[in-house]
């Protein structure tokens, strides 16, 4: 490891939140430890700095001529600047704006003409909107190399016109291998598009260099807070399909019976748009950008590994793992006690000891199934996790598995 002389302490970046003050149940207060970085991360400094600079420029974009116009329409369109630059886009990449990773997936269902096929492992965003094109469902096997295979298999049996893939899973944090599956998707004619709402936060994407077509994060993963999110990806597609909404700011022209509508991204951004979301959410990106990758995942990896061996020690921690072959993950641990309830779990960790984790089938409830669980506990790192508030995580769990269920 380097750059930590004290890991206790070290935090990567300031967020929002880091000194919460939370009320205990037996009375008091305890300093917040935010395990849920994976739901939803605080704002980094930079991106609440963003939004207050920007507060009082507050304004529609496009249409106006007044200054506060001229500004926010400045800032929304450099921040598809930025996005295009935080992912390496190419030329024929465009940024389109959205609410959140689901709504991007969904505007790329509209867009696909053809069969998409998934993983059974995928959260629902990237699970029930393929329904509508042909959704094509194959199960992961329990290695990345049989499941690998069983994806070559499904996509050289029939063509496929997308696979629409996971970048690092929300249950396990585990990573498959990207630049690989869209090589594969490419020789069988396929394109491939990343969900990215967990790998973004946590590791680079080069669009460019690893051949991914599209992809999709929300700002509120990614230190920025509620309501925007991106889909990067092939103008073409997004270029033909019917827009995603209809109105104002879609449109070329229109007359009583005719519409001409813009091309992307235009075409699939009706309505006003988000501006202080995405203004902030290209903050994060700058801010994401100027950290260093290695110290990040060196960290983030230091922090993984310290709560997955503290947990281990305790008798009746099982962890959830996807994959028997995968050896990368990002900072999310999942986990089941033995006799204990996750619910009842997480709700003793907030109301005992301030820790915040998540608890549930987590929006994946075929990849819960099928590892045989119908629920667990979920443990999530960012950038301002410490090795200080996993320490406490773990003497939280340690103490109620020992003074019994
Ligand atoms: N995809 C993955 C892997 C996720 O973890 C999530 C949210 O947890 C989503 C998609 C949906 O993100 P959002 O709720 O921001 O649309």
């Amino acid at each position: 490891m380097t750059a930590f002389a004290d890991h206790s302490c070290a935090t990567l970046a300031r967020v929002s939140g880091y000194d919460l003050q939370v009320p205990l149940v037996q009375g008091g207060t305890a300093t917040y430890a935010n395990f849920d970085y994976a739901a939803s991360a605080p704002a980094l400094e930079q991106v609440t700095n963003r939004v207050q600079e920007l507060l009082p420029f507050y304004a529609s974009v496009h249409r106006g001529a007044g200054y506060a116009s001229r500004v926010s329409t400045d800032c929304y369109e450099a921040a598809r600047n930025t996005v295009a630059r935080f992912l390496n886009a190419a030329d024929d990449q465009c940024v389109v704006f959205t609410r959140n990773t689901t709504d991007s997936l969904n505007l790329l269902a509209s867009c696909v003409p053809g069969d998409t096929v998934v993983l059974d492992t995928e959260h629902h965003a990237n699970f029930l909107p393929w329904v509508r094109n042909g959704r094509r469902v194959v199960r992961a096997a329990d290695t990345i190399e049989e499941t690998i295979q069983r994806l070559v298999a499904e996509l050289c049996a029939k063509p496929a016109a997308l696979l629409a893939i996971t970048g690092a899973s929300n249950v396990t944090g585990e990573l498959l291998p990207i630049e690989r599956l869209a090589w594969i998707a490419h020789q069988c004619g396929t394109r491939i598009l990343v969900d990215a709402a967990q790998l973004a936060p946590h590791r680079r994407i080069d669009l460019q260099a690893s051949g991914i077509d599209y992809v999709a994060f929300s700002g509120h993963k990614l230190y920025a807070p509620f309501g925007a999110g991106v889909l990067v990806g092939r103008r073409d597609w997004l270029d033909t399909a019917q827009p995603y909404l209809a109105g104002g700011g879609a449109v070329r022209e229109v007359s009583a019976t005719e519409t001409e509508w813009a091309p992307a991204p235009q075409r699939h951004e009706a309505g006003s748009p988000n501006v202080l979301g995405v203004a902030a959410l290209a903050a994060a990106c700058d801010a994401l950008a100027a950290l260093d990758e290695t110290t990040v995942t060196e960290h983030e990896l230091y922090l993984s590994h310290r709560l997955r061996y503290g947990l281990k020690t305790i008798p009746g921690v099982n962890f959830l793992r996807i994959w028997r072959d995968s050896t990368d993950a990002v900072g999310i641990v999942a986990f089941t006690i033995d006799g204990f309830e996750p619910g009842r779990v997480a709700a003793y960790l907030s109301a005992e000891h301030g820790i915040g984790v998540r608890d549930g089938r987590f929006c994946a409830h075929p990849l819960l199934a099928a590892l045989g669980v119908d629920g667990a506990l979920r443990a999530s790192l960012g950038l301002g996790s410490t090795a200080a508030d996993v320490d406490r995580l773990i003497d939280a769990v340690s103490a109620l598995v020992e003074n019994g269920p």
